[in-house]
């Protein structure tokens, strides 16, 4: 309130004056000061919007190029500078954060890139220009895609999967090998994170190479060797006993350590993420028919084995990792199931995603070892896996196959009343015939 009349005191004193004037003089006199008064004060009033108005159009919105004023004006035009001071200090605090932040980015050893919702480079720091070949000066708006050439790159951007990094080659410098991880953030905006893993997957190469190579130089002799134990154990002038059963003992250790040497390069094998896998159409069903054949041999009639084929939905991918993977699920039901016990193998689509599963009524397996069976050589009973044929690599074997599908184990299990293994493929892996898609809806 007392704003008001302090605001208002210039014309309150004007229309002072002019009663005044009133009294002693007359009425024309009076009015005329009083018009001519209000006309001054208009075009004041109209000069200093002018200013502010030419002020808030100039480039130069500093606090030295404020207009002058007295009176209320001035103070209006003292508080816009305090505002435009204020403002100016944020903005500075700003941009000395915003500098810090592209100092410790520039600084960090992995490459950052900011891609907005369609792909194009925002900002990147220096060793993302390293890794990726790009340059924030030149290729700032393009599509990173454009850039990053490679056919994985741009797969892997289109399945919106960004769960796991992608390992990739460089375009040119080929012995870089970078691990692209992709962040979502904001408003569908990307991080992309590139890291240089060459000296790692060296390692990792060294790692594998050793365990392929030593296992295929095992190969050949104890093929040899199990050959001719097995050829001596069936020779009706063994002599004793004993020399017999030392004999097939032989040719039984050394059966698996053939199976050992197998599985050790098959895991080796799938394990390398440069090996890229060979898709095709697969036929679950016809593989499912196989492979219960195959059980009733293994299992020479002690189980019953069945077979539910829910769909005759196709899968793409490996066949033959696939066969393998389910080979070694039926297998184990078969090894950790009593005589007499039953087996169950199922096709399915369930919510839209493919489910394969084994079934057995076997030994089952208690809840705190479910989470590392697929871990190498991890075993809930070593004595039975051996005696059984296993080699403990089995199920690391099926993770690998499933982790190259984006496919996803589940084990559902009791102890003494079975297990349930489930494999559940996503959609985009299932080619759906019309007439199933019918039978979904
Ligand atoms: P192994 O060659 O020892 O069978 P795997 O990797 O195939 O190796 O399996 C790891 C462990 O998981 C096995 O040793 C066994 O204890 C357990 N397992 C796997 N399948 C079954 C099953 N169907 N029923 C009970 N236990 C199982």
């Amino acid at each position: 309130m007392f704003d008001f009349w302090r605001r208002s005191s210039g014309i309150v004193f004007l229309i002072f004056i002019t009663f005044v004037l009133w009294a002693i003089s007359d009425a024309v006199i009076a009015l005329t000061f009083f018009s001519v008064s209000l006309l001054l004060m208009m075009t004041l009033y109209i000069h200093h919007l002018v200013a502010l108005d030419r002020w808030l159009r100039s480039n130069d919105l500093t606090v030295s190029s404020i207009p002058d004023a007295a009176g209320a004006w001035g103070e209006v035009f003292a508080a816009l500078a305090r505002f435009v001071r204020q403002h100016s200090q944020s903005q500075k605090r700003l941009s000395l954060v915003l500098e810090r932040m592209q100092r410790a980015t520039s600084a960090m050893p992995d490459g950052v890139v900011m891609l907005d919702e369609d792909e194009h480079i925002e900002w990147c720091n220096s060793m993302a220009e390293k890794h990726l070949g790009i340059s924030l000066e030149l290729d700032t708006g393009r599509q990173i895609t454009n850039l990053v050439r490679q056919m994985q790159f741009a797969e892997h951007l289109a399945a919106k999967d960004f769960s796991r990094p992608l390992i990739l080659k460089h375009s040119r410098h080929h012995e870089l090998v970078l691990s692209l991880q992709l962040v979502p953030y904001g408003f569908q905006q990307k991080l992309l994170i590139s890291r240089d893993i060459t000296r790692f997957e060296k390692v990792e190469t060294m790692r594998r190479d050793f365990i392929a190579n030593i296992s295929h130089e095992l190969r050949t002799p104890l093929t040899v060797i199990g050959g001719f134990l097995e050829t001596l154990s069936e020779e009706e002038q063994t002599d004793t006993a004993m020399n017999k059963q030392a004999l097939s003992l032989m040719s039984g250790q050394a059966k698996r350590m053939q199976r050992l040497v197998e599985d050790l390069l098959t895991l080796s094998r799938l394990e390398n993420a440069l090996n890229l896998m060979k898709e095709k159409k697969v036929d679950v069903g016809k593989m499912l028919h196989d492979l219960a054949h195959e059980a009733e041999s293994l299992s020479a009639g002690h189980h019953q084995i069945k077979l539910d084929l829910a769909t005759d939905v196709q899968l793409t991918g490996s066949e033959d990792e696939l066969r393998s993977a389910f080979t070694n699920l039926v297998t184990n039901a078969i090894r950790y199931t009593p005589d007499g016990g039953e087996i169950i193998l199922r096709w399915a689509v369930q919510n839209g995603q493919g489910l394969f599963s084994v079934q057995d009524s076997g030994i089952g397996i208690e809840p705190e070892h479910i989470p590392r069976l697929t871990e190498r050589f991890y075993r809930v009973d070593s004595s039975r896996s051996r005696e059984t044929g296993g080699t403990g690599l089995g199920l690391a074997i099926v993770k690998h196959v499933l982790n190259r599908h984006q496919a996803r184990l589940e084990v559902i299990s009791n102890v003494d009343k079975g297990s349930r293994f489930n494999v559940w493929f996503p959609a985009k892996r299932l080619l759906l015939q019309s007439s199933v898609v019918e039978q979904m809806m």
